[in-house]
C-alpha cells in the first residue's frame, strides 16, 4: 500500500473539518479541483499556486488585525504579523532588486490605488503641506484643505489604451482611476502591432501627465522601460509600471535590462497570483523616495492587512527565488512562442505576429468569428480562454475580435513546447470548424455560433487525454 502524502493528509483533514460544519463548501472545494484538473487552461492571468502557498493561507493568521507597518501598528500583539510581513517584503526586495516593498495590497487593483495615492501624496500633498507650514493634513485651514482637494482631483494620467492591452485601472472611466484623473492614452503602431514610442513621446510632451503608466493585460510583447523612463523624465512624470501580468518573467530573469521595470520605474505594482504563481494578492515596489508614502497604503485606501495572505506571499516569493523558478519562467516564454508558432503555421493571425512574453492575442476575425463566438466554441471543446479586444477592434469591448491565451498555468502542469503545438492544432481545428450563427429572427449574430458537437466532443477528449499526462496537484489524492 502506497503511503499517503502529507499534502493528501492535509487536504483530506481540512475538507473533513470544513465538511462537518458546511458540507456544501467542502463539496465546492472538491469540485473545483476536479474541474481545474480537467480543463485545458489558457487564461493568461491564471496559474496554479503550490500546496505550500495554498496551505499558508488556511490558518489563524487570518484572525489578527494589524493596521500599520511592522513595528508601527495601531494594534497590540502583532509580533508574528510583523515577522511575516518583514519576511515577505525582504524576499520581494531581494528577488526584484527593489529599494522598498509593500506587501499588504489585497489585489492588483488595490496595489494600483495605493501607488496612485502615494504618488499624489508625495508630489502634490507634501509640497502643499510645506507651503502651508503644516505637518499633517489635519493642521491645514479649511481654505488650504479645499485648495489641496481641488489639486488632488485635477491631475493627469497617461496610460496604454484598452484595445492596445492596457488595464481598466490605468485611468479608465469604469474604474476609480478614471474618475480621479484626467486621462489620455497611447497605443500601438497599426502596421506592426508594437507599442509606438514616438507617438507616445509626442502625447506625453503635449499632455504633461503627473503619472505615466506602463504595463498591460493583453499586449504580447516586451516593453522598453528605459525608454519609458526617459519619456517620463522629459515631461516631469512619475513612471509607474504595472507588471501584474509579467512579474513572474521579471522574477525569473526572462525580462532583464531595459525590459526589467524595477530599476527604471519610480513605482512598480503587481499582482502575486499570475505569472508569479503566488496567492491572490498585490504588491508595490518603489524607489526609496516613495517608500514612506507607499507604506501609508493602509489605512489610506486599504483595510487591515491579510496576514495569512502575506504568509503565502512570503512562501511564493521564497519559491520564486529558487533557481527552478528561472527554468519555469523561461519555459512559460518558450511555450508562448511555440503556441504562437503553432497557430500561425496553421494560418491564424496574431496581433504583432507573435509574442515575446507569456501571452498571445489571436485575431479570430481571421476565422470569420467574433471573440465571443470563438471563446464559447473553444469552451465547448474543453479549452478555456477569454475573449479580448484587439487594437482598433471593429466588434468593441463586449463581443471583441480577439482571444487572449497564455501559458503560465499549463507550464506549471509541466506541458512543454511539443504539447503547445498539439494545443495549437486543437484550437485551430475548433476555430476553423466554427461558423457564425444567427439570431432567432435570422439576422447575423455576434454571439451565437455553429459547431458540430461530434467535433467539439472529440477535441474535448483529446484535450483531457493530453492533460492526463500532466496531472494537476499530483501530490493530492482525494480518493
Ligand atoms: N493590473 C493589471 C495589468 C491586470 O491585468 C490586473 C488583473 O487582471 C489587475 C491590475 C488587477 O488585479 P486584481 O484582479 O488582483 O485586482
Amino acid at each position: 500500500m502506497s503511503a499517503v502524502s502529507p499534502e493528501t493528509q492535509a487536504v483530506r483533514s481540512a475538507l473533513s473539518v470544513i465538511g462537518s460544519v458546511e458540507p456544501a463548501v467542502a463539496a465546492a472545494i472538491t469540485d473545483e479541483l476536479t474541474a481545474q484538473r480537467e480543463s485545458l487552461k489558457l487564461i493568461a492571468s491564471e496559474n496554479y499556486a503550490s500546496m505550500a502557498v495554498l496551505l499558508a493561507m488556511g490558518n489563524w493568521l487570518s484572525d489578527k488585525y494589524a493596521e500599520g507597518t511592522p513595528g508601527h501598528r495601531f494594534y497590540a500583539g502583532c509580533a508574528q504579523v510583523d515577522r511575516i510581513e518583514e519576511l515577505a517584503a525582504g524576499h520581494a526586495r531581494e528577488l526584484f532588486g527593489a529599494d522598498h516593498a509593500y506587501v499588504q495590497p489585497h489585489s492588483g487593483i488595490d496595489a494600483n490605488l495605493v501607488a496612485y495615492w502615494a504618488i499624489l501624496a508625495h508630489r502634490i500633498e507634501a509640497p502643499a503641506l510645506e507651503r502651508a507650514g503644516a505637518k499633517h493634513v489635519n493642521d491645514l485651514t479649511e481654505q488650504d484643505w479645499e485648495q489641496l482637494r481641488q489639486e488632488l482631483g485635477s491631475q493627469r494620467m497617461l496610460g496604454m489604451s484598452l484595445d492596445a492591452g492596457g488595464h481598466l485601472t490605468h485611468g479608465f472611466r469604469p474604474n476609480i482611476s478614471g474618475k480621479m484623473f484626467h486621462q489620455r492614452t497611447y497605443g500601438t503602431d497599426p502596421a506592426t502591432g508594437l507599442l509606438d514610442y514616438a507617438a507616445l513621446r509626442e502625447t506625453a510632451r503635449e499632455f504633461r501627465p503627473l503619472i505615466l503608466v506602463a504595463g498591460y493585460s493583453a499586449y504580447p510583447r516586451r516593453i522598453n522601460f528605459a525608454t519609458m523612463r526617459e519619456i517620463a523624465d522629459e515631461v516631469g512624470a512619475t513612471l509607474l509600471v504595472d507588471m501584474a501580468h509579467f512579474a513572474g518573467l521579471v522574477a525569473g530573469k526572462v525580462l532583464t535590462g531595459d525590459f526589467d521595470p524595477v530599476p527604471h520605474a519610480h513605482v512598480t505594482t503587481t499582482t502575486t497570483h499570475k505569472t508569479l504563481r503566488g496567492p491572490r494578492g498585490g504588491m508595490v515596489l518603489c524607489q526609496q523616495e516613495y517608500a514612506e508614502a507607499v507604506d501609508r497604503g493602509c489605512p489610506m485606501v486599504l483595510g487591515g492587512p491579510l496576514a495569512h495572505v502575506m504568509a503565502a506571499k512570503a512562501v511564493a516569493l521564497a519559491e520564486a527565488r529558487q533557481p527552478a523558478f528561472r527554468d519555469y519562467a523561461q519555459q512559460v516564454a518558450d511555450n508562448a512562442q511555440a503556441l504562437a508558432a503553432g497557430l500561425m503555421n496553421r494560418g491564424a493571425r496574431l496581433v504583432s505576429n507573435g509574442t515575446d512574453n507569456h501571452l498571445c492575442l489571436v485575431d479570430v476575425g481571421s476565422y470569420g468569428l467574433t471573440g465571443r463566438q470563438a471563446e464559447s466554441a473553444l469552451l465547448d471543446s474543453g479549452i478555456v480562454t477569454n475573449r479580448n479586444a484587439i487594437p482598433r477592434d471593429p466588434n468593441g469591448a463586449w463581443y471583441t475580435s480577439g482571444i487572449r491565451i497564455g501559458t503560465p498555468a499549463l507550464t506549471t502542469r509541466g506541458l512543454g513546447t511539443a504539447e503547445m503545438d498539439v494545443v495549437a492544432g486543437l484550437m485551430h481545428e475548433v476555430l476553423s470548424s466554427t461558423r457564425p450563427g444567427t439570431t432567432k429572427a435570422g439576422t447575423p449574430s455576434k454571439a451565437s455560433y455553429e459547431l458540430d458537437s461530434a467535433l467539439s466532443g472529440r477535441v474535448s477528449k483529446e484535450a483531457s487525454g493530453l492533460l492526463a499526462g500532466f496531472p494537476l496537484y499530483p501530490e493530492v489524492d482525494l480518493g
